[in-house]
């Protein structure tokens, strides 16, 4: 793994650093982790940022040029996410689309679905939503009950999805269903991607603790898709679905790091300031939590370089995941144990406060640290599967 950039990669860099400076909305206030508190008004900034970066010529970086992408590599990619973690720029409403769904359809789709949906990704047209679980399957996806039942060149797909994030304001859902109930249960699954406005598909809001309204029900009644939504082979949805979790486990998010970075700088200038407990021991957590966020950027770097190498994404996505996940949690605990009362009274506290709730989320979603350590002790370390207890 070769840490140095090229002159190039640099030039790149600097280049962005120019344009995120005269670019980033200025109505937008990186200290808010998740922009205005309205939905409403949250979405329209949200999305403006996103279609903002595509004139700047920043969305789709490494991309291929034929489906609209910049064709840059990896490396340029992930100098993006560290820049734009940096300053703290709005996160986007449709993640799931860029760093999700537009991969997978590029690994497993037909090319009509490649012509027809990247750019449209790319340019932030379509705003995708993550229609995987449900009910009574959650760490255990392959247990998906939703139902699609072939009928001519149609399916016709029966079920309920629930924490369908950003369903409200998506027009395009990546869907899991069954298709064959008498094969094992990691087999008889299928992909596909389903339009949010057509009939048969109700969608309904939910409210979190944070007070923002961010997932929702998914209710499917006879919903027709055609053969050619399908993504993938049929009954092969389970191979292609852990596609789209190493994905999400692996190379979204590489943001976070330098957006952690931010957020711990914000706390040490308050920390130090004179908030909170003795000054001794407050260099101490601030260093530990700045070495941990070193820690990370490797984490993130080794992750590239296997990409760069043209490695796939395998099961030590799980280990890139649980580290941010975590190392965020311990940074807002801390900030809490640091800031003392200042933590609920100080008005520059905000941000932690909001952050320290939206950070319970990120140990459940993607996978909850339990089914990362899990994937970590049997697929990455081989390690045996627990033993009975001895009579
Ligand atoms: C903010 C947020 C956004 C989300 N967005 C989406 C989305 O857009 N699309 C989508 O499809 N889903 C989404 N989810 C759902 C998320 O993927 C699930 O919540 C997650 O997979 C856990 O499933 P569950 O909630 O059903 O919990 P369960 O699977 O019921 O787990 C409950 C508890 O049991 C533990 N557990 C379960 N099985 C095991 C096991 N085998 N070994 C050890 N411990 C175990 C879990 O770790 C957990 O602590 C989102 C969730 C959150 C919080």
């Amino acid at each position: 793994m070769d840490l140095n950039l090229t002159p190039e990669q640099l030039a790149f860099r600097a280049d962005l650093r120019g344009w995120l400076a005269d670019n980033l909305a200025p109505d937008w206030d990186g200290d808010r982790y998740r922009g205005p508190t309205d939905d409403g008004e949250n979405f329209s900034l949200q999305h403006a940022w996103e279609r903002r970066l595509h004139e700047g010529g920043y969305s789709g970086l490494h991309w291929p040029t034929a489906y609209g992408g910049r064709g840059k590599g990896i490396v340029e990619y992930f100098i993006l996410m560290e820049e734009l973690g940096r300053v703290a720029a709005p996160e986007g409403i449709n993640s799931i689309g860029r760093e999700l769904v537009g991969p997978v359809i590029l690994d497993a789709g037909t090319e009509e679905q490649k012509q027809r949906f990247v750019p449209r990704i790319i340019a932030a047209e379509d705003i995708w939503c993550q229609g995987f679980s449900e009910p009574n399957s959650g760490s255990d996806l392959a247990s998906v009950q939703t139902f699609a039942r072939r009928d001519g060149e149609d399916w016709v797909i029966n079920g309920q999805k629930v924490w369908t994030s950003y369903a409200q304001f998506s027009n395009w859902c990546i869907l899991l269903c069954r298709t064959d109930r008498s094969q094992p249960k990691h087999k008889g699954m299928t992909l596909f991607l389903v339009p949010t406005d057509q009939q048969g598909l109700d969608v309904r809001s939910l409210r979190q603790i944070t007070g923002r309204q961010e997932f929702n029900e998914l209710f499917l009644t006879d919903m027709r898709v055609p053969d050619s939504l399908r993504l993938g082979p049929v009954n092969e949805g389970w191979q292609v679905a852990n596609r789209v979790l190493a994905f999400e486990r692996g190379t979204t998010r590489l943001y976070r790091q330098a957006r952690f970075a931010h957020e711990l700088n914000a706390l040490a200038r308050l920390v130090l300031d004179g908030a909170g407990n003795p000054m001794a021991e407050k260099v101490r957590i601030l260093g530990r939590l700045h070495a941990r966020l070193e820690i990370l950027r490797l984490h993130n770097l080794r992750i590239v370089s296997r990409i760069a190498s043209g490695q796939a994404i395998g099961p030590e996505a799980s280990l890139q995941k649980l580290s941010w996940s975590t190392l965020h949690q311990e940074i807002m605990a801390d900030a809490g144990e640091l800031l003392g009362e200042a933590f609920l009274e100080h008005p520059a506290a905000e941000r932690f406060r909001e952050t320290y709730l939206q950070a319970r989320a990120e140990t459940i979603y993607a996978g909850t640290s339990e089914i990362q350590r899990s994937i970590i002790a049997d697929r990455v370390l081989n390690l045996p599967r627990a033993r009975k207890e001895a009579n």
